[in-house]
Order: C-alpha cells, then sequence, then structure tokens
C-alpha cells in the first residue's frame, strides 16, 4: 500500500495530439497546458534545423542523422518516423517513468508515429491504458494555407510539401479517440482543456491504491 500523502491519485495519460502542420497544435496546447498543471511535453528528436527562437532541449533535441540512427540501432524510441523530409522520433525516456509517477505527457507527433504507438498498445495493456489519440483539424484547407503562411516559418518548398502532406493526414483522422476542430482558438484551447480534464476523471484510468 502506498502510504505517502504526496503519492500520485493515478497514473499519468499519454496523450498524443497530431494534426497537419499548422493545424494549431502548438498554439492550443501552449495555451492549455499552464492552467491544466501536471502535464509535461515530451520532447521529440528531429533531424530539422532549428526556427528562430526554438531552443535545443526545449522544443526539440536537435541531433544529426548520424546519431539519429545511432538511437534507432539502440531501440531508443517509442516511435520514430520520417516527416516532411526530416526524421523525427520520441524516446522511450521521456514517457513511461513520467506516467507512473501521475503526469500526463504530451506528444506533439504526426500520424505514422499515432500509427506506432497504437500499435504498441495490443503488446502492452498498461500503456493501452494510459493513451488518449487526440487530432487537430483545421476549419479548413484553405485556412490551413493561410495560418501556415502568416507563421512565415517555413520556406515556400516547406510549406508546399506540408500542404500537400496534409490532406493525407486528415484521411486518418477517424482513427483518434477525439477530434478537435481549430475554429476559433479560444472555444478550440476550451474544448481541449475539458477533454483532458474529462479523461483524468474517465473510470479506465488506473488508480495507484
Ligand atoms: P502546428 O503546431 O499544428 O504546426 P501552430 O500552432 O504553429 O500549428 O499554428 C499555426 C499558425 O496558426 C500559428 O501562426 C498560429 O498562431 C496560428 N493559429 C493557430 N490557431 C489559430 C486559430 N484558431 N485562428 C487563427 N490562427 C491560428
Ligand atoms: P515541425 O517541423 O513543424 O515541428 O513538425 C512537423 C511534423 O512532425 C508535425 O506533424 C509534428 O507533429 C511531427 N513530429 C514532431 N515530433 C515528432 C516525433 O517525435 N515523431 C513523429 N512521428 N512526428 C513528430
Amino acid at each position: 500500500m502506498n502510504t505517502s500523502t504526496d503519492a500520485p491519485a493515478r497514473t499519468g495519460m499519454v496523450l498524443i495530439l497530431s494534426g497537419p502542420s499548422g493545424s494549431g497544435k502548438s498554439t492550443i496546447y501552449k495555451a492549455a497546458i499552464g492552467d491544466l498543471g501536471g502535464i509535461e511535453f515530451s520532447v521529440s528528436c528531429t533531424t530539422r534545423q532549428p526556427r528562430p527562437g526554438e531552443i535545443d532541449g526545449r522544443d526539440y533535441y536537435f541531433i544529426s542523422h548520424e546519431k539519429f540512427n545511432a538511437l534507432v540501432a539502440e531501440h531508443a524510441f517509442a516511435e520514430h518516423a520520417e516527416v516532411h523530409g526530416n526524421c523525427y522520433g520520441t524516446l522511450k525516456s521521456e514517457l513511461l517513468d513520467r506516467v507512473r509517477r501521475g503526469i500526463d505527457v504530451l506528444l506533439d507527433i504526426d500520424v505514422q508515429g499515432a500509427a506506432q504507438l497504437r500499435a504498441l498498445c495490443a503488446d502492452s495493456s498498461e500503456f493501452c491504458e494510459a493513451c488518449e489519440f487526440i487530432f487537430i483539424m483545421p476549419p479548413s484547407f484553405e485556412e490551413l494555407e493561410r495560418r501556415l503562411r502568416a507563421r512565415g516559418t517555413e520556406t515556400e518548398e516547406s510549406i508546399l510539401r506540408r500542404l500537400a502532406n496534409a490532406k493525407g493526414e486528415m484521411e486518418h483522422a477517424n482513427e483518434y479517440d477525439h477530434i478537435i476542430v481549430n475554429d476559433d482558438l479560444d472555444r478550440a484551447v476550451r474544448e481541449f482543456t475539458e477533454l483532458i480534464l474529462g479523461l483524468r476523471n474517465h473510470p479506465k484510468r488506473r488508480r495507484i491504491v
């Protein structure tokens, strides 16, 4: 029996957030995460170059292709994929320890990575019960393009590649447990926040006794 007074009441969730580039994933979770508390962001490894303002170890671990391949060979990733021409991966070390300590972990990953984690659910009931798959949908393709351009972080080549991939990614939305349409930002943040609060109280969450 756990007698510690500050012990978590439940195990943490693995919140898997996907959606096309520019759909608003990072805007939504950055707005929600502070109020929610108890959530930590899973920092992914990537071979892409940092954007202005991005910090190594906070936004991503920016690593070389050689280092990425070495981590793949060591089986250090829970999932990894090539997305828009760069490699991305979630380190196993970002996940289970936190979940067991009652911390919710938020992953911003693409549909291929989410499919790999869904497959892992078949092998582990502990992991399966922790996972919630959430898709952020833009209100329209035109608005997605407008937001991606207005963000001003991508070259024209990168914008076109991200838009070309967006349609295929949106076709996977119905594989997710929850879909949030990011039309009005305040409304979408509220929906996301309420979803997380509701999921924390769901009876399927494992209690720590
Ligand atoms: P993602 O993380 O999915 O790639 P971002 O969070 O970077 O997308 O959002 C893309 C751009 O769209 C950003 O410039 C952001 O400020 C803007 N944005 C996000 N949500 C909305 C919204 N509901 N209405 C208008 N602009 C938005
Ligand atoms: P960006 O380059 O805009 O930061 O991210 C591009 C895409 O890569 C987004 O769809 C994002 O969700 C995805 N991504 C970021 N980290 C990971 C990861 O660790 N694994 C996978 N599979 N995709 C990731």
